[in-house]
């Protein structure tokens, strides 16, 4: 009986350390300087950089959902698009623009295709609160047919 209880605390307590993993974030309020991105930024915690220039970041995601899963993140600091297009100059719009075309061809995906998303706060389903662009591909991403229950077919 004992075993059992302490099978299930610690049942409660992973599940507990999952879900605050994946908790959602706001799009918008004060930058928090110590988010995980900003910590790949200042080299407190480790990357697999794919890219970098003077405004722009990308590396790989930790825990990847397709065969080539990249994220790029502006090294201003931004907590989503909406902070970013009010807040950022024309030259750090048009660097994160173009790397993410340069990325994306570098990666191989320009001729089968590729995703570009943004999730942005609660409802986008945002986990980190600075920007962040996801670059999917390697395999066909079609998330919105996934989650469209009516299908529609466009012509
Ligand atoms: P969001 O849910 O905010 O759109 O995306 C956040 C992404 O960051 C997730 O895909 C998650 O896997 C990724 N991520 C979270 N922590 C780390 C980390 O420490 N390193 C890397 N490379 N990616 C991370």
């Amino acid at each position: 009986m004992k075993t059992k209880l302490f099978f299930y605390l610690l049942l409660i307590v992973f599940a507990g350390k999952s879900i605050s993993a994946t908790e959602t974030v706001s799009g918008i309020g004060t930058y928090d300087n110590d988010n995980v991105f900003a910590n790949i930024l200042h080299g407190k915690l480790p990357a697999k950089v794919i890219f970098e220039n003077d405004f722009v970041l990308a590396f790989e995601d930790i825990h990847p959902i397709k065969p080539v899963h990249i994220l790029i993140i502006p090294k201003g600091q931004y907590r989503s698009l909406v902070d970013f297009s009010s807040k950022a100059s024309d030259q750090e719009m048009v660097a994160l623009l173009k790397a993410t075309g340069v990325i994306a061809k570098a990666m191989g995906l320009n001729e089968k295709g590729f995703s570009l998303i943004t999730n942005s706060g609660h409802d986008g389903g945002q986990t980190v609160p600075h920007l962040h662009f996801h670059l999917l591909g390697g395999e066909p991403v079609h998330w919105e047919k996934a989650l469209r229950k009516n299908q529609v077919q466009y012509k």
